[in-house]
């Protein structure tokens, strides 16, 4: 069996802001059952901790720039897995992940520079994996540096190096400074390497320097070697089509389950649904809808507000969706002009519109269980995870047909509509409401929906197949 290291900027529990971190909260697990020895590697950011948490190695010796930086890593080991924590507290302690008050951190480069070349001195000093499995641009660096700086290690350069793609749309690109701040040879800076348009692309340099990629979903493989799902780098994808694979994310059950989740007003299984009525009782009162609420069906959203998610869609159509007999409950931050639409939305019409912009797990498992329809009109969906979710919590969802979401969504389980325009988002949605007036066969579609399984063992096995097939080749 192989050994893996797995690096990545989040991971649940320990820290999450979207689907990154739910894989790596659970694919590694998933692996280790299977007979993988897994580790996973992430940055000891503020507030990173545990009971079961101990120092695993003081000063480990990373370099950068000739400059010698203070690292200890930290770890837990946890369902059969290994994970590691990078302790850095010059550039992980602080306030925000990635940004603080909207801005990205300045240093963001270095700091994941830092994790990568941790990554690759742990294997040096505790222990030489077979493969290193990176995840996204913080990650990508690791290729970078183990084909460049470490050439000269003969060992490190049989670790086959696998990159996933979990959002095309994060690219980590900055100033060509960059390329002196990373210590990086400027011979590769060109657009063969490194460089595009005038920048340093770190994930650019991943894709091109890693033994095999992959990506969240087979649709999503397809489409970013087009130039509207490519964000630019689709020349570069379609070269490297014939080591590209796309592989679909589970979903942990474990965690979200309407028959025991514990967060849940009420638990229900596809045999008994009476629960479900509970749960959406829970939000119209929580959020204050009147009580005719509970006799329309009720749309629901999670999401990060960002660009991919399709809210100017709903931007469009709100004023034609309060006409119609529903009523809407959104959890969700990020964007501010999003935030603010649906304050002035719920402030116009509060019978309508309720929401919640922050972030809760504990809300949004809520609203994955109570509301009746869920909305996911993404621009791109790498693969999706809460259309997932709500597959299980016989919620079926309105998806546009993109990415994951049309891998994962079929017309007996939920909604799709095609075009990018709010007019087919529409449609979709008033054709949804409709059908769930005709309660009998909408709750077989529920029950359909319920019945899915995308549990992570089956894609744990097609990483497996792929890490062997790496090492054999
Ligand atoms: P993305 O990774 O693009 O954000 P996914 O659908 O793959 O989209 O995963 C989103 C994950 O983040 C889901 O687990 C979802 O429940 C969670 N999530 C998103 N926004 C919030 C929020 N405001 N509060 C709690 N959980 C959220």
């Amino acid at each position: 069996m192989a050994k893996i290291l797995m690096v990545a900027s989040e991971v649940a529990p320990f820290v999450k802001t979207g689907g990154l971190a739910d894989v790596m909260g659970s694919l590694p697990a998933a692996l280790a059952r299977a007979g993988e020895t897994v580790t996973v590697l992430m940055p000891r950011y503020r507030g990173v901790n545990g009971a079961d948490f101990r120092r695993v190695r003081e000063d480990l010796p990373v370099w950068l720039n000739g400059f010698r930086h203070r690292v200890n890593i930290d770890g837990c080991d946890r369902e059969g897995v290994a994970y590691r924590f990078v302790d850095a507290p010059w550039f992980y302690d602080r306030e925000g992940i990635y940004s603080s008050g909207g801005k990205d951190w300045g240093d963001n480069h270095i700091r994941y520079a830092i994790l990568c070349l941790a990554a690759l001195a742990m294997a040096q000093e505790l222990e030489m994996p077979d493969v290193f499995h990176v995840h996204d641009w913080q990650g990508a660096l690791l290729p970078v540096y183990q084909r460049s700086w470490f050439a000269g290690d003969a060992r490190l350069q049989q670790v086959k190096t696998l990159l996933t793609i979990h959002n095309l749309g994060y690219q980590g690109r900055f100033g060509a400074a960059a390329m002196g701040e990373l210590g990086l040879d400027q011979k590769l800076f060109h657009a063969g390497a490194l460089e595009y348009y005038g920048d340093v692309n770190l994930l650019k340099g991943g894709l091109v320097m890693s033994d095999w990629l992959t990506t969240v979903s087979p649709r999503y493989a397809q489409e970013i070697q087009t130039a509207e799902y490519g964000f630019g780098l689709e020349g570069l994808l379609r070269e490297r089509a014939g080591s590209l694979t796309g592989i679909l994310n589970g979903v942990d059950y474990r965690e979200w389950d309407p028959a025991t989740d514990h967060y849940l007003p009420a638990n229900y299984t596809p045999e008994d649904l009476r629960g479900k009525r509970e749960c959406k009782r829970y939000l119209v009162e929580y959020f204050g809808l009147p009580p005719e609420a509970m006799e329309r069906p009720l749309l629901g959203i999670v999401s990060r507000f960002a660009e991919q998610k399709g809210f100017d869609l709903i931007e469009q159509i709100a004023g034609a969706l309060a006409d119609e007999p529903m009523s809407l409950v959104v959890l969700g931050s990020g964007n501010p002009h999003w935030e603010q639409m649906f304050r002035n939305l719920t402030n116009w019409r509060p019978d309508k519109f309720a929401n919640w912009i922050g972030f809760s797990n504990e809300m949004a498992h809520r609203i994955e269980a109570g509301a009746d329809i869920f909305l996911m009109p993404s621009r791109y969906e790498p693969c999706g995870l809460n259309q997932i979710y709500s597959l299980k919590y016989g919620t079926p969802p309105v998806v546009r047909a993109t990415g994951g979401l049309d891998d994962t969504i079929d017309g007996e389980t939920g909604f799709k509509f095609w075009e990018y325009h709010p007019e087919a988002l529409l449609q979709g949605v008033r054709y949804a409401i409709e059908r769930w007036y005709d309660r009998d066969s909408w709750q077989g579609r529920m029950r359909r929906g319920m019945a899915k399984d995308f549990s992570w063992d089956r894609s744990a096995g097609d990483y497996q197949r792929l890490y062997r097939q790496l090492l054999e080749g």
